[in-house]
């Protein structure tokens, strides 16, 4: 009997044995190899809406129509006051770190803890990282990948912080917080960080021409003190697009042997929105198109890129007719020239308000209601600055059909797409945090929160 239930053991420790080494075996078959690079895009504001506005505007299919992955992505922070709602910072902590936390967090928990980034977690696997955005490179979103701050307005702190992360391309606008008031920026602690920086190894950057000449070695463009201009009021010559950054970085990064993250942000589709700009909406998502379109042709040439598309949340709750009618006008905004926040509004004053109509918005047939409007708007300007911006995009979105439910963000899903190895997984309706996960799982890494 003895002898039996050993021999029996003995048995059973072997087929256990054999089972565990062909079931990892299979294991091992099965997993597809993972991908080595890594490319996030972030259209900031960017719901369907704002989706089907650009591609109206093209005429033709956008290049992100054209991923076979894609999916449905909840937003929610983990917030006490703003349940349903997130702001730019609390979804960036959630994709960059799968923690829900509160409105304003820069990856930090709840607990105002600290919480590791897959820029972070990239690094730790050797990878070449970069943060490319049209915001100031210390605004909610690229910060998120690269600094932890209970606060995302210490616009200065996070400055720092991110250049201690040694990220190595970092593109976009925001000087104003690497330089000390003395020299013309905002920082009270006397520091020049584009010195620092210089000395950290980086070249640095402050126009389009400049960044082309770089090839190699770590980069930092700060092309404006603040953001960089909407796409409608961009000078080429001097400001880069997002694609011509997205190259670039892509360009650099892809010389590490080891693969690398790269996060870019079309920023201002957001603020276009919180001001009902549908014209420079439009512009804006497509200038983060083109941007898509150079990653996704550096991927199309290799096996081991991912690319990723989504947005932070919805802004302005936008809709492709409004105002009860069964049509949308998008001629109306081709003809506007720049934007209204930056350059049409500063030009208006109570006396050339149908000259500026004509010259920027196309608007030769200005209504009696609309000049009453216009003029009413300059007499509320002392008690609302943003009363005259407010009453042009009024008119511009009601002549166009543009519909708009809020000034601010919205709890609407927002769009995922995925191409490259583990592109399949980004299907379905997921949440902020499984973009995280997801990506985690795509570099080879299974430990995740
Ligand atoms: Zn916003």
């Amino acid at each position: 009997m003895r002898l039996f239930l050993k021999k029996g053991l003995g048995l059973l420790l072997v087929v256990m044995l054999l089972w565990l080494i062909l079931t990892s075996y299979i294991t091992v078959a099965e997993a597809a190899p993972p991908a080595k690079n890594v490319v996030l895009f972030i259209g900031d504001g960017m719901g369907y809406g704002h989706l089907t506005l650009g591609r109206i505007f093209k005429g033709n299919a956008l290049t992100v129509d054209g991923f076979k992955y894609n999916g449905t992505v909840s937003t929610y922070p983990n917030d006490p006051v703003e349940k349903w709602v997130t702001d730019s910072s609390a979804a960036a902590t959630a994709i960059a770190t799968g923690v829900k936390t509160y409105n304003s967090a820069i990856s930090v928990d709840v607990n105002k803890k600290p919480v590791e980034t897959i820029l972070e977690i990239a690094q730790k696997k050797g990878k070449a990282t970069g943060l490319v955005t049209t915001t100031r490179i210390t605004h909610a979103t690229p910060a998120a990948f690269a600094a932890h701050n209970v606060d995302r307005d210490a616009e200065n702190e996070i400055a720092v912080d991110m250049l201690n992360h040694k990220v190595d391309v970092l593109l976009g606008g925001g000087k104003q917080h690497f330089i000390s008031k003395e020299q013309g920026g905002k920082r009270e602690d006397g520091r020049d960080l584009i010195a620092e920086a210089k000395k950290m190894g980086y070249t640095v950057v402050e126009n389009r021409d400049e960044m082309l000449k770089v090839t190699r070695g770590k980069l930092l463009g700060l092309f404006k003190m603040s953001h960089l201009s909407f796409e409608i009021d961009r000078d080429s010559g001097r400001e880069p697009s997002l694609a011509e950054m997205t190259k670039k970085a892509i360009e650099i990064l892809s010389k590490d042997k080891d693969g690398f993250f790269l996060m870019v942000e079309g920023g201002r589709i957001d603020h276009a929105s919180h001001i009902h700009d549908g014209a420079v909406v439009a512009r804006d998502v497509l200038a983060f198109d083109e941007a898509v379109k150079v990653a996704l042709d550096f991927a199309k040439g290799r096996n081991d890129t991912l690319v990723i598309v989504t947005a932070d949340h919805e802004t302005g709750g936008l809709s492709i007719g409004g105002y009860g009618q069964y049509n949308f006008e998008p001629e109306v905004l081709k003809l506007q020239k720049n934007s209204i926040e930056e350059v049409i509004a500063p030009k208006l004053t109570p006396d050339n308000i149908k000259q500026v109509f004509s010259n920027y918005l196309g608007i030769e047939d200005l209504t009696i209601d609309e000049m009453i409007l216009m003029l009413n708007a300059f007499k509320e300007k002392d008690k609302n600055p943003s009363a005259v911006v407010n009453a042009v995009a009024d008119i511009m979105s009601k002549r166009a059909l543009l519909g708009w439910t809020s000034t601010a963000h919205t709890g609407a899903d927002v769009p995922v797409m995925a191409y490259g190895p583990y592109a399949e997984t980004f299907t379905g309706h997921i949440d902020n945090t499984d973009i995280f996960k997801l990506m985690v799982q795509a570099i080879g890494l299974k430990i995740y929160r």
